[in-house]
């Protein structure tokens, strides 16, 4: 598995008596301080039980949302802290109400066994994402404070590594960011570093098929824009066999083809983007399919009626892949040894538009190769569905599966690496 190797696993760890740093992605959607998706709490739990189970002393770490200032009551891990309690009634959560500092310090050294030391958002401070918060007047004061903020990372690098003995990384979701926590502070650990279980399984998995993937290798790409996924795009037209197009970026690739898709949402300046896109794919290999037919409607709500059909007239928008579409897609995903999915076939969140992503979801658990979904939307939705457990793998993060897949280091999983 050339991916994982010179990474250690949290196994490989030495742990017994240690402190043990564990960074996590605890980003949960909140609605009103009450967490609406604890999947990710949940996914991070298997590391911290081992660390305990192993005589460790587990300090864990995340950042939530996106704070304005420090602090920034509504983006507290307070909430998580308390699931925490619900979901690990054995073990004694000790929620600290900052991430660096002298009373933490000292809260980590008066950790017990079997007790979780919480840390506070670590972005309340700057210095995690290393980039200033603000608006400035001009370049130069923005640029002035990008500097301050980078000086000063590293002092904050430094608090948090002076916290723990070891450092395991279990926040795949984050890992695509070269922050303070996932990257700045590593070194400070030399080999006492590894990765937690989530992390290893996601790498393992997405690892798999970006570097070996068996053939035939099908993406699945949905979603608003072409123009977020070009790299993607790009990267798996040279890897794959087959990509099904849907979602709305299938509307901005049939325009640049000279289809007329009358109201359907289309990114006008994407244009020379998606041409390039569609050379690509007719110089490769790959085959690069769009929707034959589509649900469209001429508003998008609950009433105005949908139909289905294979050319457009004036005013509608496609705004589902069609019923021809979802069994081309579904045979094409059947078949293949090797599946990606990221984004939906449609307006997903309305109920008569959702018919393509569940099409797609249940192709997908009915394919024996390895299936892996992409986090987002896509892994919502799969959830949604409840065919979740009936794929090989569905990722924790958005963002760094992407970036994974699109063949980019990821600066948190470099960081994990031990030199020969
Ligand atoms: P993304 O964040 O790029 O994965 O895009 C997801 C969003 O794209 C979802 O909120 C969908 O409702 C939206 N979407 C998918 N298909 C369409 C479509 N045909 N027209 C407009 N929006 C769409």
């Amino acid at each position: 598995m050339a991916y994982l190797d010179h990474i250690k696993s949290v196994e490989d760890l030495d742990l017994k008596g240690k402190r043990v740093f564990i960074r996590v992605d605890f980003n949960v959607p909140l609605d009103k301080g009450v967490i609406t998706d604890d999947y990710r709490i949940r996914q991070a739990l298997p590391t911290i039980q081992y660390v305990i189970r192993n005589g460790g002393l587990p300090i864990v770490a995340s950042h939530l949302g996106r704070p304005k200032a420090n602090p920034s009551p509504d983006c507290s891990l307070a909430p998580v802290a308390e699931r925490l309690r619900e979901l690990l009634p054995e073990r004694e959560i000790i929620f600290a109400d900052d991430c660096i500092g002298d009373g933490v310090v000292e809260m980590s050294k008066k950790l017990q066994p079997g007790q979780i030391l919480l840390l506070e958002n670590l972005r309340f401070y700057e210095e995690e994402e290393g980039k200033p918060r603000g608006k400035f007047a001009t370049e130069e004061e923005k640029a002035a404070a990008k500097d301050a903020v980078k000086a000063s990372q590293k002092k904050f690098a430094a608090a948090l590594a002076s916290l723990a003995d070891v450092y395991v990384n279990d926040a795949f979701g984050t890992c695509h960011r070269a922050h303070a926590s996932m990257a700045k502070m590593v070194p400070a650990f030399g080999n006492n570093k590894a990765c937690g279980f989530l992390l290893q399984k996601e790498i393992k998995f997405l690892g798999n098929i970006v570097y070996d993937p068996e053939h035939p290798y099908v993406a699945i790409l949905g979603g608003a824009k072409v123009s977020d996924k070009i790299g993607v795009i790009e990267s798996l037209i040279e890897k794959c066999d087959q990509i099904c197009i849907g979602g709305a970026m299938a509307y901005t690739l049939l325009a640049a083809k000279g289809v007329d898709v009358a109201s359907s949402r289309v990114e006008a300046d994407a244009m020379d983007v998606a041409k390039a896109i569609l050379e690509k794919a007719a110089n490769s290999k790959c085959e690069l399919l769009l929707p034959v037919d589509h649900v469209v409607s001429t508003a998008l709500d609950d009433t105005t009626p949908c139909e289905i059909v294979e050319s457009f007239s004036a005013g509608q928008m496609g705004l589902d892949i069609g019923p021809k579409t979802r069994e081309l897609y579904a045979n094409v995903i059947k078949k293949a040894k090797s599946v990606f999915w990221n984004g939906p076939m449609g307006v997903f969140e309305n109920a008569r538009y959702a018919a393509g992503t569940i099409a797609v979801a249940t192709a997908l658990t009915e394919c024996d190769g390895c299936t892996v979904v992409g986090g987002g939307d896509s892994a919502a939705a799969i959830r949604q569905f409840g065919l979740d457990s009936k794929v090989t793998h569905v990722s924790t993060g958005g963002g760094a599966s992407l970036e994974l897949v699109e063949g980019k280091e990821l600066p948190g999983v470099e960081a994990l690496r031990i030199a020969e």
